[in-house]
């Protein structure tokens, strides 16, 4: 609790005692010695509440739940009962209370977050180590970071190797090695051993940064959910308004009840209508939600994409670097005319600038040096492959489209895999067989995912027929499409939309931004490090497992399974009260406890939402 929950709350427990204690004094009929009784309790639990009222009343906001209060609790000493109205007031700070411990709550979860922050940097400048703010590190610096610190910058690893535990940016708690060459991201905690390295961005664009931008712009995004609730919380209070003065006119006009009674059935009926439980509750549900997605490495940029998510029927996957590791591995060399080192130095060349998943495996394989000198204008034409200029030769690399596009005499191959051609202008230079392997975890993770209810699944890829249904089959993928060039990819991805109703789709944004923006919901995986999945992606998945989809499916589901549950209990409940409550069934002290009832009741139910379901 915070020091302002404490005082409120000690407030709360003062008034209590007060209230119990005047109920025992027999006041006989010195009213105004009673009514100043009565207010001191009133005053210590609801000063603050009056004053806002006032405020409100003042600036013109007329239809406030605290105005609602002050009306009520007003018109109740007004009509005589001061008993009631301190209740109502002190109910009402009870109610205000839980609300905010559990706000409270719900922000902390996101800020245990925000505790990957690291405050300090430790740089070595001229041989001295000097620990400073890390927005005073520039890139390019040498950063120390000792066992049990935090990264606090991305960074390559210069010296030393250790164990780092990345949980708080990928939600997975298995540590993992890095060393030298190798990068690491601000957030991960240096487990073993002291290790130096060499930053390669400002503290502003570092992984941390990233991530606390998205947390924190996550709540701006509101959901269906949450827009409805404000529209009907505007419409609701003045209908609510006129409905207590007509009741007040009905039954002073048209029954023999005393103008105060009457008045007493107008104001329950105004108590009970406050909007609160569920002006509270629902933003709360998708904020724990999200809280709950983030710990585990599944960043949701906004409660509307909460709500997407839980109707999704269909996934729609891209294939390399997404169900496949994207590391290809060279199988086989067949040239035709040129010799197969002089095959693969041409491939690496060409492919040396380009972050493509092919290129940077063929580069990997080449494995030696890449003279760069050769090369001359370099463009990469999407979803075929790379144009180069080398010793100023026109050469090109890569699938059957680009060399039909050419007029090379190509021919595909007989062994498995995804070929990479070359061709000098239409002059065939023969090809690469490389293969990529499936993730670990893929068909694991497809399974997983038709358990949590999705209908369908199918996968989009740039790729060969042949590779595509194997792989496919072997994650035990429904459906896929083969050789799609980008727009192809868009427009299989819309005719799949214009069948299913809701549609996600997963990439590793690399190439497929376009497809994850059209989709219904846009899925990165394997963001960290990559500025690309961040930006075109409605979900952000930290690593690059498929398993984090049918964990954000879930936490989706109960989401909002939480929100319908609170909509319909607090509108069910009201709605009874302020029947009986204008029947004269029940008084105020009941309506209140009713509301306030309500209001706790949804504040639990929604803190549920921040536990993750197993
Ligand atoms: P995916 O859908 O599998 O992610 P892309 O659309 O990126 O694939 O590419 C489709 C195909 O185009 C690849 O399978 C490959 O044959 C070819 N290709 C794309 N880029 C390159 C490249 N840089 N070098 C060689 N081939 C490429
Ligand atoms: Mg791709």
């Amino acid at each position: 609790m915070t020091k302002k929950q404490k005082k409120i709350l000690i407030r709360v427990i003062i008034s209590a005692v007060l209230l119990i204690a005047l109920h025992f004094i027999p006041f006989g009929d010195r009213w105004y010695i009673s009514l100043l009784a009565y207010l001191i309790p009133y005053l210590v639990v609801g000063y603050d509440i009056v004053l806002n009222a006032v405020k409100k009343l003042i600036k013109g906001r007329l239809f406030d739940e605290e105005l609602l209060m002050m009306i009520a609790t007003v018109g109740a000493f007004i009509i005589g009962d001061y008993p009631e109205a301190t209740a109502v007031m002190l109910f009402y700070q009870v109610g205000e209370l839980f609300q905010s411990i559990a706000v409270g709550k719900s922000r902390k979860s996101i800020s245990d977050l925000m505790d990957i922050c690291p405050e300090t940097a430790t740089v070595v400048r001229d041989g001295v180590e000097e620990v400073v703010d890390p927005y005073e590190v520039s890139v390019g610096d040498i950063v120390i970071v000792k066992p049990g610190e935090k990264v606090p910058i991305d960074g390559e690893v210069i010296e030393g190797n250790t164990t780092l535990n990345m949980a708080a940016l990928t939600g997975e708690s298995l540590p993992v090695e890095r060393g030298i060459g190798q990068t690491i991201f601000s957030g991960s905690i240096n487990l073993t051993n002291v290790i130096k390295l060499r930053t390669t961005t400002e503290y502003d664009d570092s992984t941390v940064a990233k991530i606390l931008e998205l947390v924190e712009n996550s709540t701006d995004k509101k959901s269906q959910s949450e827009k409805f609730i404000t529209k009907f919380a505007r419409v609701y209070t003045p209908a609510v308004v006129i409905c207590a003065v007509l009741i007040i006119l009905g039954c002073i006009l048209f029954t023999d009840m005393s103008i105060s009674d009457s008045v007493y059935r107008g104001l329950i009926f105004l108590v009970v209508s406050c909007p609160c439980a569920l002006v509270v509750s629902v933003p709360l549900s998708f904020f724990g939600g999200i809280g709950a997605a983030s710990r585990n490495g599944i960043l949701i940029k906004g409660s509307n994409f909460l709500e997407i998510l839980s109707k999704v029927d269909t996934i729609v996957f891209d294939k390399t670097g997404t169900i496949t590791k994207g590391n290809f591995a060279v199988d086989a060399i067949h040239p035709n005319q040129v010799d197969a080192d002089e095959l693969i130095d041409i491939a690496a060349l060409a492919e040396s600038r380009s972050n493509h998943p092919v290129a940077e495996s063929i580069v990997a394989a080449h494995g030696k040096h890449i003279a760069s000198e050769r090369l001359g204008e370099v463009s990469e034409i999407s979803g075929k492959g790379i144009k180069a200029v080398i010793d100023g030769k026109c050469y090109y690399v890569g699938n059957g489209k680009l060399m039909e596009e050419v007029h090379a005499d190509y021919h595909e191959c007989h062994l498995p895999g995804t070929a990479v051609h070359v061709a000098l202008e239409g002059e065939y230079l023969g090809h690469i067989i490389i293969n990529d392997e499936i993730k670990d975890d893929s068909k694991e993770a497809i399974a997983k995912i038709k358990d949590s209810g999705i209908k369908k699944t199918v996968m989009l890829t740039g790729d060969n027929e042949k590779v595509a249904s194997k792989v496919a089959s072997d994650v035990g993928i429904d459906d896929y499409r083969a050789g799609l060039l980008p727009d192809q990819k868009v427009s299989s991805l819309e005719s799949i939309m214009s069948e299913n109703n809701t549609v996600a789709f997963v990439g590793d944004g690399i190439n497929d931004a376009p497809v994850l923006t059209r989709a219904d919901i846009g899925i990165a995986m394997g963001a960290l490090g990559s500025d690309a999945a961040i930006e075109a992606s409605d979900v952000v998945l930290m690593d690059d497992s498929l398993n984090k989809i049918p964990v954000a499916v879930k936490i989706s589901k109960k989401t909002l399974r939480i929100v319908k549950q609170n909509i319909i209990f607090s509108l069910v409940v009201k709605i009874g009260i302020m029947i009986l409550g204008a029947l004269g069934i029940v008084g105020m002290r009941f309506a209140v406890f009713g509301d306030v009832g309500v209001l706790v009741i949804a504040i639990l139910n929604s803190v549920r939402a921040m536990r993750v379901p197993k």
